[in-house]
């Protein structure tokens, strides 16, 4: 057994409480996977992957000798093997030099190998009937309405840029800008403002078509100032206000914008949004303002905090879900060196939020060396960190009484469909 499968197996009988799959899942996430040249040709045919709003790929497009970009899955679901693993969906994020491959096997079926060691079966995604439509303009919907979460979450990043530029303001773990700038390079149709008549034309399809999606998220880079002349509230709000028209009530509405004054969290419930997601990205002080430079001056940790707490008043705590990005607490040079002190900071964090009745969700970091910090740690957090982590995250939970969050689907092993991280999969009934 080589020395990765040392590290999962040792941690899968350490911690007896979480699924395996889990497991597994975060130390793919934190490593990426690689695609054989047969195994590529098997996914035309299933959905792409669409390049939802960062790249969360390990290599730049630049190096992808097989063109990975234009070729891979948006995701794989993880089924059977020797640990007969349920249904686990996972975004793929792009490592040629990965140790886990999804490769084919002697009876000619997929399946993931790690250290050339089979660990279970492969399934793509199928591609939903609209990713075969255009607008009337000739844009692809999968530029401005792709589905990820195996189908059940529309994705709607309507500004692909953030205002947040450069090394003295953006964070410096996203790779947003540089995502879209590589985009462009290669022609892929990566339309940077998307207009709410665009986004209206693709639901209406999607409406038409497709049985599956459940909620939209409505999402992109910070407005410092203004876009198009709008304040960054009045740009982001205009597009659920736009849908809940036209649609009213056909998905779940989430945003993702930044934590904004109660009377602006107030305007994007009041056209319809549901779900509010005022992304927090890392709890420690000092870490946040050398890791989120932008945030720190435009609006401040503290107050960032306090917003997040208001929007609880306005939407009800447990629609109030801020993400943080599990594993930069330890990216170097600024983050902690022990697995525990980070772990310690985090459950902080956690544990205030959860207190106030607000659970907040994560993102495995995806080192992308287009980023400062992914170019600083190419490997990024220890396994021993995310595995810590989804107990800590998933105990607390419990010991707060709280529901798994709403607008993700089922959750629990064998039924979430939660990509970027395994929060979902942990929860237990
Ligand atoms: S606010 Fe930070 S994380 Fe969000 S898009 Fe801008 S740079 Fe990226």
């Amino acid at each position: 057994m080589g020395p990765r499968w040392e590290l999962v197996e040792g941690l899968v009988e350490q911690y007896t409480d979480l699924p395996p799959e889990a497991i597994f899942k975060e130390d793919i996430l934190r490593t990426g996977i690689a695609f054989s040249e047969d195994v590529l040709r098997v996914a035309s045919g299933y959905k792409p992957k669409a390049y939802f709003i960062f790249s969360f790929d390990l290599v730049p497009i630049s190096e992808m000798d097989k063109q990975e970009n234009l070729r891979v899955p948006e995701e794989i679901c993880l089924i059977g093997g020797r640990r007969s693993f349920r249904r686990t969906i996972i975004s793929v994020r792009v490592n040629p030099s990965s140790p886990y491959k999804v490769a084919i096997s002697d009876e000619g079926k997929l399946i993931l190998t790690l250290e050339r060691k089979e660990v279970c079966g492969v399934r793509y995604p199928r591609a939903p009937d609209y990713y075969g439509r255009t607008l009337s303009n000739g844009k692809p919907i999968s530029d401005i309405a792709p589905s990820i979460e195996w189908g059940y979450l529309v994705y709607l990043t309507v500004f692909r840029l953030c205002h947040y530029h450069g090394r003295k303001d953006e964070c410096k773990f996203c790779d947003i800008n540089e995502n879209y700038r590589q985009q462009k390079r290669t022609g892929r149709s990566y339309t940077a403002v998307k207009s709410v008549g665009e986004v209206l034309e693709a639901l209406s399809i999607i409406q038409e078509t497709d049985s599956e999606s459940r909620a939209y998220t409505v999402t992109g880079g910070s407005v410092t100032s203004s876009l198009n002349g709008l304040k960054e509230v009045e740009f982001y709000a205009r597009y659920p206000e736009a849908i809940e028209r036209e649609f009213p009530g056909r998905w779940i509405s989430k945003a993702v914008v930044q934590a904004l004054p109660k009377s602006e969290a107030q305007v994007l419930k009041d056209v319809g949004v549901q779900i509010y997601h005022p992304n927090y990205e890392i709890w420690e002080p000092e870490l946040f303002r050398a890791i989120c430079p932008g945030k720190e001056e435009y609006v401040g940790r503290d107050v960032w905090i306090e917003r997040i707490l208001d929007a609880g008043e306005v939407f009800g705590p447990q629609h109030v879900i801020p993400n943080f990005v599990a594993g930069i607490e330890m990216a170097k040079p600024f983050g902690f060196v022990s697995v525990e002190e980070a772990i310690a900071s985090t459950a902080e964090g956690l544990d205030f939020f959860m207190s106030n009745r607000i659970v907040t969700r994560f993102t495995t970091w995806c080192p992308e060396p287009i980023t400062q910090l992914g170019a600083e740690n190419r490997g990024g957090a220890p396994l021993e960190y995310h595995v810590a982590l989804l107990k800590t995250w998933r105990d607390l939970l419990e010991k707060h009484g709280l529901p798994a969050p709403p607008g993700y689907g089922q959750p629990g092993i064998g039924q979430a469909v939660f990509s970027v991280s395994s929060f979902m999969d942990v929860v237990r009934d």
